[in-house]
């Protein structure tokens, strides 16, 4: 779903991530017992992650080379079967898909349509950079 977080990370978020270096250093530099800890915004509880909808498959072009499945931060593709995927585990991450060096992995083209479209809402406003420290 490239149509969102066009162009990002650009020249903004650079400077954010200098900032956020700087404030970082500012911090470890300073009194510990001055420390507290973050308030971090979100829905609690968090939803257990996996089961998701969007499970990409190995086509016909993979050769087995298996960085996918040393990549998958889920450990959702079988590394005895390159072509099975455990759909509880995925996260739907895509990390399998922009790291597969053949192209070889690829999610249901009608599925991507119809989420890109659920989470046009929530995605098309520009998302700033946040620090909590
Ligand atoms: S990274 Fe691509 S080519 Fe390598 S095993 Fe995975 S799907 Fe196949
Ligand atoms: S999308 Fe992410 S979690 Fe799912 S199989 Fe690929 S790398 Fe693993």
């Amino acid at each position: 779903m490239h149509q969102y977080a066009a162009g990002r990370p650009d020249e903004q978020d650079k400077g954010d991530l200098q900032d956020f270096a700087k404030k970082i250093l500012e911090k470890m530099s300073g009194d510990p017992s001055g420390m507290s800890d973050p308030q971090i915004p979100g829905n609690r509880p968090y939803k257990k992650a996996g089961g998701a909808g969007l499970v990409p498959k190995a086509g016909h072009k993979c050769t087995s080379c298996g960085l996918c499945a040393e990549s998958c931060p889920a450990q959702a593709i079988s590394k005895e079967n390159l072509r099975e995927t455990d759909s509880k585990k995925c996260i739907s991450c895509m990390r399998c898909v922009s790291i597969c060096p053949q192209s070889a992995r690829k999610v249901n083209s009608a599925m991507v349509a119809a989420a890109a479209i659920a989470i046009k809402k929530a995605c098309s406003d520009r998302k700033n950079n946040e620090l909590f420290c």
